[in-house]
């Protein structure tokens, strides 16, 4: 994936105004005394780089001259955050998707001790709802106590993935996806990618400008024309071409696949109502010599089966394994609608 410069995830902050404005008049009331944040809001969106600003306006030399909280970014202690070399500035992430006790003991080691030259010490704790259980409780009892002039700033998808205790100390600011209008912006002025690629891609990232610059280093577009491309042809293949089809989208790019196929299938429903509303609509035509030869029950029964997957991947659920299980369910169904468009509805085009 390419990355995103830290300096552009300052001007992403542009975006994210009143939450800045929070932080800023946090800083001028409570700098130096202790506390806990929140930062919510969907993945790719600037929480961690509002914390990262939030370290910067509490140790700017430049803060203490003005009357705002806005950091400069090229003092001293605001070069030393960016390049992420500030000793007290603190950045925990997951590993293996996880955040176990024992990063948090080492931690609570680093915080016995003063603070080497910021006023301000920062703990940035990224995806802290996959903190373990242990690992949250040990945080807890820091949150509890917190040592003089230490500020920890935990960022989650949703404020309610923490557990209860942690949720009750801390402040809240809700960080808000991102425009699509701003998403083609930066796609187009940052990522040289061309106006048109830009503008296919920026409404399906969701608001997240990780997610759109992953989308266009991961040619997205190239792959949802051979993903449909291929939908097409299996929808009337055997089991067995689907099956084998099933493995190959159950890989690391699933939940991207799966909410293409949603998308798509929705598309070949709507064409034969209003054309106009298609969301792929610049592949119009294609849909359109697609959806003649579709059932509308049946699209409508695959795109339920796939938002069920979808939910159920986020619980964990085996990829793979309800793949399988919705080729087989549908595979029964195209039998019984066979056996009806002879029995009963002879007009049917399936
Ligand atoms: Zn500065």
């Amino acid at each position: 994936m390419k990355s995103i410069d830290p300096l552009l995830w300052f001007e992403v902050l542009n975006f994210q105004q009143t939450q800045l404005k929070q932080i800023e008049l946090m800083l001028k009331k409570i700098a130096l005394s202790s506390h806990s944040l929140v930062f919510s809001g969907i993945t790719g969106i600037g929480k961690k780089a509002g914390a990262v600003y939030l370290a910067m306006a509490a140790n700017c030399s430049q803060v203490i001259k003005q009357i705002d909280s806005k950091p400069c970014t090229h003092c001293r202690s605001c070069k030393k955050i960016i390049a992420g070399t500030h000793p007290d500035i603190v950045i925990i992430k997951p590993d293996n998707g996880l955040i176990k006790i024992s990063v948090i003991r080492e931690l609570g080691k680093i915080l016995v001790y003063k603070q080497n030259e910021a006023r301000v010490r920062v703990v940035i704790i990224c995806d802290a709802h996959k903190m373990n259980k242990e690992a949250a409780n040990a945080l807890l009892k820091m949150l509890e106590e917190p040592p003089a002039g230490t500020w920890f700033v935990l960022t989650v998808t949703e404020r309610l993935d923490l557990i209860p205790t942690i949720v009750s100390r801390c402040l809240h600011i809700r960080f808000y996806p991102i425009s699509v209008e701003y998403l083609i912006k930066i796609l187009v002025e940052k990522y040289k990618e061309p106006l048109e690629t830009a503008k296919i891609i920026a409404p399906f990232a969701s608001g997240s400008l990780e997610k759109a610059v992953f989308m266009a280093g991961n040619n997205w577009v190239d792959l949802r024309h051979n993903l449909i491309t291929e939908l097409d042809m299996l929808l009337n293949s055997s089991v067995v071409e689907q099956l084998v089809f099933t493995e190959k989208l159950s890989g690391k790019n699933f939940s991207d696949y799966m909410e293409i196929i949603k998308i798509y299938l929705r598309d070949l429903v709507v064409v034969k109502y209003h054309k106009e509303m298609l969301v792929f609509d610049e592949l119009k035509d294609k849909i359109d010599i697609s959806s003649k030869t579709k059932n509308v029950e049946s699209l409508i029964s695959y795109i339920y089966a796939v938002e069920r997957i979808l939910q159920m991947s986020e619980k964990n659920f085996n990829n793979r394994l309800m793949l399988d299980a919705l080729v087989l369910e549908k595979s029964k169904c195209l039998q019984s609608e066979k056996l009806q468009a002879v029995s009963v509805n002879p007009c049917s085009n399936n």
